[in-house]
């Protein structure tokens, strides 16, 4: 039976660069032998404009029913979209993982590190009050959110290079000592696993000094929002940064960035969106215990970083001038060379 996978198009150069994910999506299944459906989910600020609302009920019906999401950047309408389904979803873990990459130029070599940032609460739970006179948000945090984070991050760090970087900023507001004291007790479960604690303000410089230094960097949720685009831009590209949203039962996957409204979308660099489509193969494959799904994540995230170190594949962004369909039928040709010789 098919894995029916939603599609959020999104706005800017999200329609292009979903679309490229879904070739690539499409060429994989036939080359790995799986199947896959996808149904649209219109969401955003095109849905607002076509539908009265960002998120209409029938896409989130939609979505709610799919096996997993696939979800294009989102404009000025993010906070009712993604905001809104990674609370009601629960999808409590959001893992950005950033390397650097043979042929993408960046100051540093070696980079591979993996942002895992609390989804659900934060000052992104909104709790706001806004008057004329005076603006209070509120940032939540609980016991429970922290533990459950904290449990990802440091099973992610004991099959890595097992230290965890917990980044919070407890010398000026006291609940972080909530954070704190959630993952020093998970780290009693994981004996392998190193802690390090960071104040958020040095581990945005340590991240453009001194990168190597970090291998799981743990934190809550608008910090994490901040040093990701920071990361990106260590590593090369925000074109190249995807992401995954998960919780227990749910996973949504998608770039880093957003609408990217300065460019031609035509010119989009769809890396971000398709290494979104390969973890959520990965997610997918290890749900539904579908080998497959797993081998073809490997052999897609191969050809992608093979596929990189041709200068005539690059898109704009990274320096060349390809476009977004350039490089989605380039990639198409790797996997499909790949998967003869094996
Ligand atoms: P939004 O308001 O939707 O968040 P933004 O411009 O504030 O948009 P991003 O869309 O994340 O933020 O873009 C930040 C910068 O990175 C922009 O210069 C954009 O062109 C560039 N960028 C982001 N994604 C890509 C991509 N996939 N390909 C090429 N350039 C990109």
């Amino acid at each position: 039976m098919a894995n029916v996978i939603s599609v959020i198009p999104g706005d800017g150069i999200g329609p292009v660069i979903v679309k490229s994910a879904i070739k690539v999506l499409e060429a994989t299944s036939e080359i790995y032998g799986f199947k896959l459906s996808f149904v649209e989910a219109p969401a955003g600020d095109a849905a607002k404009r076509d539908f009265g609302e960002p998120l209409p009920k029938s896409s989130f019906d939609k979505i709610r029913s799919s096996d997993a999401c696939l979800k294009g950047p989102v404009g000025e309408t993010a906070k009712d979209v993604i905001v809104f389904l990674r609370q009601k979803l629960d999808l409590y873990a959001n893992i950005r993982p950033f390397k650097t990459l043979p042929g993408v130029s960046s100051k540093w070599k070696d980079v591979d590190l993996v942002i895992v940032r609390e989804n659900t609460e934060d000052l992104y739970k909104c709790v706001e009050d806004v008057g004329e006179e005076h603006a209070v948000a509120l940032m939540v945090l609980t016991k429970k959110a922290c533990l459950r984070i904290s449990n990802v991050a440091f099973q992610m760090a004991e099959s890595r290079r097992k230290k965890v970087t917990l980044i919070h900023k407890i010398n000026v507001l006291r609940s972080f000592e909530l954070f704190r004291k959630a993952a020093l007790e998970v780290a009693r479960s994981y004996p392998s696993v190193i802690i390090e604690e960071m104040l958020v303000d040095n581990a945005a410089y340590q991240l453009v000094t001194n990168p190597q230094r970090f291998d799981v960097m743990l934190t809550t949720n608008m910090f994490g929002d901040i040093l990701s685009d920071e990361a990106a831009g260590v590593v090369g590209s925000l074109g190249l940064a995807y992401s995954a949203n998960v919780g227990d039962e749910f996973g949504l996957f998608e770039p880093v960035h957003g609408t990217a409204p300065d460019i031609d979308p035509l010119y989009a660099n769809p890396i971000a969106q398709i290494m979104a489509s390969k973890i959520m193969l990965e997610w997918l494959g290890r749900k539904k215990g579908n080998a497959a799904m797993i081998e073809a994540a490997n052999g897609l995230e191969n050809a992608v970083f093979y596929l990189l170190q041709d200068s005539k594949s690059l898109t704009p962004d990274l320096g060349g001038r390809a476009t977004a369909e350039d490089v989605t039928k380039r990639l198409i040709d790797v996997l499909l060379k790949e998967r003869c010789k094996l």
